[in-house]
C-alpha cells in the first residue's frame, strides 16, 4: 500500500483506453486526486442537491444499522451518522479511508473505517447489517462480470434476512446511445470543475476530471447499462429492485444523469 500511496502520478499505461481492469482502481485514487475530491463533490451543495433521499428510503426501511462499502471521502457516512445511524465505513482505498477520517474528525466524528475489497467483504465484516449503501458511482469501478456478481454476492451475504441494498450509477445509457449532456446537478456540485467523458464504448467509460489549479485525473470505469445492473441484482437474489432516476421515481431515460437501485432482499 505504501508504493500505492506515495504515487504522484496516475498511471495508465501506455494505450489508457486498454486499462480495463478491477483493480486499478486502487491506482486512481491517488493523494493527489483525492485531495482534490472533495473540492469536486461539494459536501454541501451534494447535500442540498441530494436532499434527504438516502435518508428517507433507509428509514423507510427501517434501517439502524447502515455499511457504507464505497466510502469514499466519508460524505455519506458523515451525513448518516449524524442522522442518528450506527455506520461502518469500508472502502478498497486507504487514501480515501484516510480522508475520511480526516473528515469525520473535522466534525468531531469517529468513523468507524475498515479497508476491504467489496469481492472479499465477507473475509472482514462478520456482522450483518440491515442496509448496505454503495454510492457516488462506485460499483462502476468493476470491469469483470464475474467481479460484479462476486461483489453483490458478498453485498447479499451481509445483509440481514430483510436488509436493503441502495447502489446508484450515472446513466451511461444515455452516454452511449445520446452523448454527454449533463449539467451535473446532481453529484458533480463544485465549481470550476470541468467532468467529461473523454472516451467511451461499451467496455469503457473513461472521464477526465479537470481541476482550477490545471491538474487532470482521470478515472477508467465499465459503462453499466441500467437494465445490465437491475438484471445482476435480481439474479444474486433481490427480490425487488426499484431504480430511482436523479432521486425521482419518474423519469424519461435520458434525462437524469444518475440512477439509483434500492433493491430489497426480502
Ligand atoms: N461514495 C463516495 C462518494 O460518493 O463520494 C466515493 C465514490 S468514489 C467514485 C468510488 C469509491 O469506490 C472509491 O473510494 C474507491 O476506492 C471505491 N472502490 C472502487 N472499487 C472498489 C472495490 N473493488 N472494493 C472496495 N472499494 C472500491
Amino acid at each position: 500500500m505504501d508504493a500505492i500511496r506515495s504515487r504522484q502520478r496516475q498511471d495508465f499505461g501506455s494505450d489508457p483506453v486498454e486499462c480495463r481492469e478491477t483493480d486499478h482502481y486502487q491506482f486512481e485514487y491517488i493523494e493527489g486526486f483525492v485531495d482534490k475530491w472533495d473540492e469536486l463533490i461539494d459536501w454541501k451543495s451534494r447535500a442540498e442537491s441530494e436532499g434527504d433521499f438516502f435518508i428517507d428510503v433507509l428509514r423507510q426501511h427501517g434501517a439502524r444499522r447502515v455499511l457504507d462499502v464505497a466510502t469514499g471521502t466519508g460524505f455519506h457516512s458523515v451525513r448518516l451518522i449524524e442522522a442518528g445511524f450506527e455506520v461502518v465505513s469500508c472502502d478498497g482505498s486507504p487514501q480515501m479511508l484516510a480522508k475520511a477520517f480526516e473528515n469525520g474528525r473535522q466534525r468531531d466524528l469517529i468513523l468507524r473505517t475498515v479497508q476491504v475489497d467489496w469481492r472479499w467483504l465477507n473475509r472482514d465484516i462478520h456482522n450483518h447489517y440491515d442496509a448496505i449503501i454503495c454510492l457516488g458511482n462506485s460499483f462502476t469501478h468493476l470491469f469483470s462480470e464475474h467481479d460484479r456478481r462476486k461483489a453483490l454476492a458478498e453485498f447479499y451475504a451481509t445483509l440481514k434476512h430483510d436488509g436493503v441494498l441502495i447502489l446508484d450509477q450515472r446513466n451511461y445509457d444515455a452516454i452511449l446511445d445520446v452523448g454527454y449532456s449533463s449539467a451535473h446537478t446532481y453529484y458533480y456540485c463544485g465549481d470550476n470543475v470541468s467532468v467529461y467523458p473523454e472516451h467511451m464504448d461499451e467496455g469503457l467509460a473513461r472521464f477526465r476530471y479537470s481541476f482550477p489549479d490545471n491538474s487532470v485525473y482521470h478515472l477508467n470505469m465499465y459503462p453499466l447499462r441500467k437494465d445490465y445492473t437491475r438484471g445482476l441484482l435480481r439474479d444474486v437474489g433481490f427480490q425487488r429492485v426499484d431504480t430511482y432516476g436523479d432521486f425521482q421515481e419518474t423519469y424519461r431515460d435520458t434525462e437524469p444523469d444518475f440512477f439509483i437501485h434500492v433493491a430489497e432482499k426480502r
